[in-house]
């Protein structure tokens, strides 16, 4: 069986099956989105599926290098949003609502 892609979060450098990571990208018209359906073109980047390494790349401003680009705050309110989304779909999983 094969290896799904392996990608480094950018905020604790581990290595994960890039389904478990959130992708960032800066589109080639400079804007920084959030990649939900990892197809979007342009520079992308990783963090982890977790508040922890959301708030290190605040911090450290890591995700402004990897793109080199100015990130808007609201941005990170954005990933935040996902990460709480996805640690509720996972806990809700077998419930129906
Ligand atoms: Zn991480």
């Amino acid at each position: 069986m094969k290896k799904a892609f392996q990608r480094k979060c950018m905020a604790c450098n581990t290595k994960k099956d890039k389904y478990d990571l959130i992708r960032i990208v800066r589109n080639p018209n400079g804007e920084i989105l959030i990649d939900k359906l990892g197809n979007l073109d342009g520079r992308g980047a990783y963090i982890c599926n977790n508040i922890d390494c959301l708030e290190k790349v605040i911090k450290t401003n890591r995700i402004g290098r990897v793109l080199k680009s100015n990130i808007d705050k609201k941005i990170y309110e954005d990933i935040r949003g996902v990460i709480i989304d996805n640690g509720e779909k996972n806990q809700n999983s077998k419930k129906s609502k």
